[in-house]
């Protein structure tokens, strides 16, 4: 059997951070900061400092060190689950009968069951040592929101999650997992805002929306002095706290002499895939042969169909502009089952390297990424989150596409999270009730047509 664990021991852990700022810092493509709407100039760090942590602001704009500390505290907590294990997908690879090797970094090992305690922890941490003592939250299908609560007791931090009511009422065990990590979560739109009322008042029942939601925990964090907001993607912080699973996947590597050809990550607002590639980009901007691949679902093609522009993050713009690609911030995707993948945007990070053409990016439909989830379920064992079995999908694609090149290929994706709270999807899946949604160019124009045109004032 060629399937294989491949551990770090505890003391094996990195210490730092991979901070890829310096290095975005030299390609033709420029690293932008947000632009403020008003003024169409840099955003001013000190509006940030209103709603985020600090420190999280200072992160987002270092442009000298090109590795960060993790605080002492916070690789204590990493070292309940971290280093996570990589393993060599030797079953996955003759279910194929693929020449190429396989492996893939597994994310589902945290409490929260992904990638994204990763930088809820720090979160967490860098705003309780400045004295902050609420934390306010969105979530969608509940991933971060799950996250953040976990990451909020350590700090003895209150944390409310406004959860997208349709959410909160169709999948009770995310929301059920944030009470029992004592967590307040609030369906959205709520009566505990003005925005959130005015919405509630009108329509109790209204199913609520990510960027309704986004605006309820925004309206309370710039209201209150103990009180800061968090976001469990996009933001340049946030893929620096990721890249601890690059850089132990970078060791996993080397302690077996493999040099990988193909990085594979899904991508909703970037934050995984960042966090497993960024630590390689040193290698490849010295012309080491590494493809990138970002995996995204058609029904939601920021990356593939989406263009490089100036755009809000939220719906009701509350937030700074950001140039990302984009399918234009009133774009309201279909109904996936990859709820963690269905943003209008991208990290301005990954859609530079995007732009630069450093990352691919490929899109998949969602019956062929269930399929996916299945082989490898039936092959592996982990039954894998959807979002994830878009990673799992494209590393199939890339292994037969090498064998019909003649080619032998070492690839390596990452499994961002298991999908035990998905079970209803699968559910779905073999009843014959999952459907493709393609986003047809038409409405990704007219979607993008309604963008004001912006130029960064200097
Ligand atoms: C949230 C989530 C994602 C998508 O977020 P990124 O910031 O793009 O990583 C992917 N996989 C899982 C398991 C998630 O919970």
């Amino acid at each position: 059997m060629l399937e294989r664990k491949i551990i770090l021991q505890d003391r094996e852990m990195p210490k730092k951070w991979f901070n890829p700022n310096p290095y975005l810092a030299k390609l033709k493509t420029p690293f932008l900061p947000p632009m403020d709407p008003a003024t169409s100039k840099p955003l001013d760090p000190a509006a940030l400092e209103q709603i985020f942590a600090k420190e999280l602001v200072a992160q987002d704009g270092n442009m000298t060190d090109k590795m960060i500390n993790i605080p002492e505290e916070v690789l204590k907590i990493y070292s309940l689950w971290r280093p996570t294990p990589m393993y060599r997908a030797g079953r996955l690879e003759e279910k194929l009968g693929t020449k190429s090797k396989i492996y893939y970094k597994y994310e589902g090992v945290s409490a929260a069951g992904s990638h994204k305690p990763n930088t809820a922890v720090p979160q967490a941490y860098y705003n309780a040592r400045q004295g902050i003592k609420h934390l306010t939250t969105e979530t969608g299908a509940g991933q971060w929101g799950s996250a953040l609560a976990y990451s909020c007791q350590y700090f003895d931090i209150e944390c409310k999650v406004f959860m997208v009511r349709c959410s909160y009422e169709l999948k009770p065990y995310r929301r059920l997992l944030m009470q029992t990590w004592g967590a307040e979560c609030i369906p959205s739109p709520s009566p505990a805002t003005r925005y959130g009322k005015a919405i509630y008042d009108s329509d109790p029942n209204h199913p609520g929306a990510l960027g309704i939601a986004i605006s309820e925990a925004v309206e309370i964090a710039a209201e209150r002095a103990d009180t800061n907001y968090t976001l469990g993607s996009v933001l340049n912080h946030v893929l620096l706290h990721q890249t601890v699973i690059g850089e132990e996947v970078k060791l996993q590597l080397k302690k077996e002499g493999i040099e990988p050809d193909i990085l594979i990550g899904c991508c909703g607002g970037g934050s995984n895939l960042g966090g497993l590639i960024l630590p390689f980009l040193p290698e490849k901007m010295d012309g080491k042969k590494i493809q990138m691949i970002a995996a995204e679902p058609a029904a939601c093609p920021t990356l593939t169909k989406g263009e490089y522009l100036w755009d809000f993050g939220d719906g009701a713009h509350y937030t700074p502009l950001i140039k990302m690609y984009t399918l234009g911030n009133q774009f309201v995707p279909a109904p996936v089952h990859a709820g963690g993948l269905r943003y209008h945007g991208a990290s301005p990070i990954i859609s530079q390297l995007h732009k630069e053409g450093i990352l691919d990016a490929v899109a998949f439909q969602q019956k062929e990424v269930f399929e996916a989830a299945l082989t490898f379920a039936r092959t592996e064992g982990f039954v894998p989150a959807l979002e994830s079995a878009h990673a799992i999908k494209a590393a199939m694609e890339e292994a037969k596409k090498a064998d019909a090149e003649g080619k032998v290929k070492t690839i390596v994706f990452g499994l961002s999270g298991h999908g035990h709270f998905d079970m209803e999807s699968y559910q779905k899946y073999f009843e014959g009730k999952i459907e493709d949604y393609e986003m047809p160019d038409k409405a990704i124009k007219e979607n993008l047509a309604g963008l004001e045109k912006r130029e960064l004032v200097m």
